[in-house]
């Protein structure tokens, strides 16, 4: 089926219309009519080719929602009409120890997990096209649930990456009552991360370096708001925090955050800049046990249980819509810092 998407030729082109081919449903697969796709910041380090190993032509887009289309012969869990979801993969090996936990995203197999895009179709080497395109067909065992209300869908979409990766580590180190959670910046993830910690019932202290984000993020559910570079609103909290979620899109000083931890505190990592943070202080580390770790999107079940979670506590993410074809400033206004605080993209907006 040829299909139309917007994709960036080389690192240095600007997005542009593009048509794409998506394959014949096999009979385990779904295929859907893209209603929504949130813009990630991850969409622009890959069209940028800020990471390493990006393929083009880079279709980006990993926060789908869409409605079925078309079902494979085998497919039970959904009907024509469904309202579903895609993430950040479309594929993994489903045998190793990491898919049978519905850890798809750590997968150990040959190729890894097959990301939505720039990702390898296992064995036939193609590249694959995101959600900035008109519709996709995604192996059934990657198709999510959506149990918000219809009008919700588009604030809904960001759920699907910024939701789900501050969801899992919020969840594996234990972000509940009695704890003290930091999310260092507030966009799209940082945004998320504050919604669900707060619905996790954790003291939630949000790090930012835009002071007029203050009033916002505790209208976002954070109980505390830091300037963080305010070194004396900083050195307040040191030995404090239990789990600091950091979410920053670029290289900075990690120390001023391993510092706030308690004793066998973790400062957790998903921002995924282009270049490496500076080398963190060892005794910060030593003295009080602390750690420093990674933690990348998140699996099936688990994004399952975090769009069911949602939908329960009427959860969503602050949105700014946009069309297609204001992409380009839509990413310059993100290299700003100037999202309240994801946009999404109304497909219906790339006509023929
Ligand atoms: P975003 O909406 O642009 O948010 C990033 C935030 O970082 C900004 O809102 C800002 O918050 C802060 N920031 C930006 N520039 C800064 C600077 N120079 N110094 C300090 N703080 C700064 O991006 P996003 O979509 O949330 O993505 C964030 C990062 O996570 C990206 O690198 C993305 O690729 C990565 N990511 C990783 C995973 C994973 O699996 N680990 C998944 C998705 C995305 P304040 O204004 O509050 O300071
Ligand atoms: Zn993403
Ligand atoms: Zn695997």
């Amino acid at each position: 089926m040829q299909t139309r998407a917007y994709a960036a030729q080389s690192a240095s082109s600007p997005l542009q219309p593009y048509s794409i081919e998506r394959r014949e449903p096999a009979a385990h697969d779904v295929a859907i009519d893209i209603l929504y796709c949130g813009v990630c910041h991850s969409d622009l380090h890959a069209a940028r080719g800020e990471w390493e190993g990006i393929h083009y032509p880079c279709v980006p887009g990993h926060e789908i929602v869409g409605r079925v289309a078309a079902l494979g012969s085998a497919v039970r869990r959904f009907a024509l009409g469904d309202i579903v979801a895609v993430g950040c993969m479309v594929d993994s090996c489903r045998v190793c120890e990491a898919c049978r936990l519905g850890l798809e995203q750590y997968c150990d197999g040959p190729h890894g997990f097959t990301q939505t895009y720039n990702g390898w179709i296992k064995g036939g080497g193609e590249n694959t096209y995101g959600g900035y395109s008109r519709a996709i067909v995604v192996a059934e065992h990657f198709v999510l649930s959506v149990r918000h209300h219809e009008q919700q869908l588009a604030a809904v979409a960001p759920l699907l990456c910024a939701g789900i990766t501050t969801w899992s580590p919020l969840r594996h180190w234990d972000a509940s009552p009695g704890k003290r959670v930091g999310i260092v910046g507030i966009g799209g993830l940082g945004h998320m991360g504050v919604k669900l910690a707060r619905a996790l019932e954790a003291h939630v202290v949000a790090f930012t370096t835009s002071a007029a984000k203050g009033k916002e993020a505790r209208r976002l559910g954070a109980d505390d708001v830091v300037l963080s570079t305010d070194s004396a609103q900083m050195a307040k909290l040191a030995g404090s925090v239990d789990f600091i979620l950091d979410t920053v899109s670029v290289a900075h000083d990690l120390d001023s955050y391993v510092r706030l931890l308690k004793r066998d505190g973790t400062l957790a990592l998903v921002g995924a800049p282009a270049t490496p943070h500076p080398s963190p202080a060892i005794f910060n580390l030593l003295l009080r046990r602390r750690s420093i770790a990674g933690s990348g999107i998140g699996g099936i079940p688990e994004t399952q249980e975090m769009l069911d979670f949602c939908a329960a506590r009427n959860i969503v993410a602050d949105i700014e819509m946009i069309a297609m074809r204001d992409i380009e400033s839509a990413y310059a206004r993100l290299l700003r810092g100037d999202v309240r605080y994801r946009f999404v993209i109304d497909l219906q907006s790339l006509a023929a």
